[in-house]
């Protein structure tokens, strides 16, 4: 049988509850009062302006670009290759050696084998003797044969379009793995190379103590509009214009621009 409520245990019941009431609105007011302002909604950040260690500007970076895009829009790489296979041939025994030295050697390299399987099937010994006049040609020839293998066994005879997968190739680094993906599949690769490391550096567009330096800077202050060749363009003018020894200021297209002190003008 339920206890029967008096009136004074009513009327305690009362007190009881009105005070919890009065001590739950003290406790809100104080939180609201503690609660930092202006924290509930965050400002959404801006992004950091776009400028290089040297002072280059985003307007100016984009106005170099421009320019190389004027005087030559569709930008080439200068490795002679008749398929993504014999780019990477031909990028792997371009390492510490001239492009025209490779050309040189390979139209007959790649006349005897233009695959894989061929590559594999002409054998170390006769891919060395082809290839005798490229710098480091034993070990290339090593790698050659090798990644040709690799390519066979874990990737049906195809160049992978993918950076982890060329990187884990014999004698395939960062850099030819950047320009298999940009020449080959598209992709707004930097490879950054003794040109463009020189460039990056002298004219102040993307300074950095290590070839991958460059490219992370390059990566930050190129437009995208401009990624897919900029490897093209700036290895170009390191090539031709701003060569090591006496760059050719006089005719440089970007001298406005360039914020190398010693620059001959
Ligand atoms: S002005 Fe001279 S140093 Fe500067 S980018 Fe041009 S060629 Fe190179």
């Amino acid at each position: 049988m339920a206890a029967k409520s008096t009136p004074r245990a009513s009327s305690k019941a009362l007190v009881a509850s009105t005070k919890a009431r009065a001590r739950g609105a003290r406790a809100a007011a104080a939180g609201a009062a503690n609660r930092p302002r202006g924290k509930a909604k965050a400002a959404p950040k801006k992004p950091p302006a776009v400028k290089t260690p040297r002072g280059w500007t985003a307007a100016e970076v984009e106005d170099a670009f421009r320019r190389f895009r004027k005087a030559n829009p569709e930008p080439r790489g200068e490795l002679e290759h008749v398929n993504p296979f014999t780019l990477l041939v031909a990028v792997v025994l371009s390492a510490q050696a001239t492009d025209a030295g490779v050309n040189k050697a390979t139209p007959a390299l790649f006349a005897a084998a233009d695959t894989p399987e061929k590559m594999v099937a002409l054998g170390e010994e006769r891919v060395r003797e082809l290839i005798k006049t490229i710098g480091l040609f034993r070990t290339k020839a090593r790698n050659v044969i090798a990644l040709s293998e690799r390519l066979i066994a874990e990737h049906g005879g195809v160049v992978p379009p993918s950076r982890e997968a060329l990187e884990a190739l014999p004698g395939v680094g960062r850099k030819t793995a950047n320009v298999v993906l940009n020449i080959a599949f598209g992709e707004p690769t930097i490879a950054v190379d003794t040109h463009i490391f020189r460039v990056g550096n002298r004219t102040g567009l993307a300074p950095g103590k290590t070839p991958f330096d460059v490219e992370t800077e390059l990566e930050r202050v190129v437009p995208a509009e401009f990624k897919r060749h900029a490897h093209h363009w700036l290895i170009l003018h390191g090539r031709y214009t701003c060569v090591a020894r006496r760059p050719l200021c006089e005719k440089c297209l970007i001298v406005d621009l360039c914020r190398w002190p010693e620059k001959y003008v």
